[in-house]
């Protein structure tokens, strides 16, 4: 029987030393069971620090980058955050317990199968401040915006603007951008509602894919 809580510790501490992760990003993600999120086959390497594939051509991220990607948003409790691109669902499960119950993560996933596994482990886990829907990311939710912080977990031809609508003033955006080389941006809208955008590195993520991403 393998000691998933022992490996999910000695996780998190590398992050925390190597990535002076907030005690909030270190809190969540030493409570979300990244094991369950992960195919049976890999679950014992779900607490390595790297992606791994999760069917239908897709992957979960790797820990460092759930961690960055949180760490840049600068969550807070009580936040409405969009996420596009729910795949395992673990790193929606990691910002939902930043968020807190006051708190709410959206996200959407094109794959039904994916988006419908993530649904059964969230209620397994009693996750009740996460909402999935099926559907093109691409395009956002409408229908609960504007967002105090959106995040994509796919790489965007371009920073989708039908996104940055949905961010509230104040608020920030995480995507990343490019096919072949990609780039992850931070944009951040400011209270009078102007937008700066920061180039923070290449990434690798896989395409996102619908009407503002690249086609099928
Ligand atoms: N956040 C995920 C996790 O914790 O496992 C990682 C997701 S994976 C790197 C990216 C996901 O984005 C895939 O599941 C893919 O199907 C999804 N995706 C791609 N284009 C999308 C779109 N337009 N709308 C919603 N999801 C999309």
């Amino acid at each position: 029987m393998e000691n998933y809580e022992n490996k999910r510790k000695i996780m998190v501490k590398r992050l925390k030393d190597e990535l002076s992760i907030s005690e909030s990003v270190e809190k969540a993600m030493l409570e979300v069971p990244r094991h369950l999120f992960v195919p049976e086959h890999y679950v014992s390497e779900a607490y390595n620090d790297y992606p791994l594939p999760i069917g239908y051509g897709q992957t979960i991220s790797a820990p460092h980058m759930v961690a960055i990607m949180c760490q840049l948003l600068e969550l807070k409790e009580g936040e409405k955050v969009l996420e596009v691109g729910t795949g395992s669902g673990y790193h929606a499960a990691v910002v939902s317990r930043i968020v807190g119950d006051r708190g709410l993560v959206v996200t959407i996933e094109r794959i039904p199968e994916l988006a419908e596994k993530a649904m059964e482990l969230y209620e397994r886990l009693g996750y009740r401040n996460i909402k999935v829907i099926i559907g093109d990311g691409s395009v956002g939710y409408e229908e609960l915006a504007p967002y105090d912080k959106i995040y994509v977990t796919a790489s965007a031809p371009r920073i989708p603007e039908k996104l940055v609508s949905q961010l509230k003033k104040g608020g920030k955006l995480i995507v990343p951008v490019g096919d072949f080389v990609q780039y992850l941006y931070l944009v951040e809208k400011d209270h009078h509602g102007r937008i700066e955008k920061k180039n923070w590195g290449a990434v690798r993520f896989v395409p996102l894919v619908g009407k503002n991403g690249f086609e099928e």
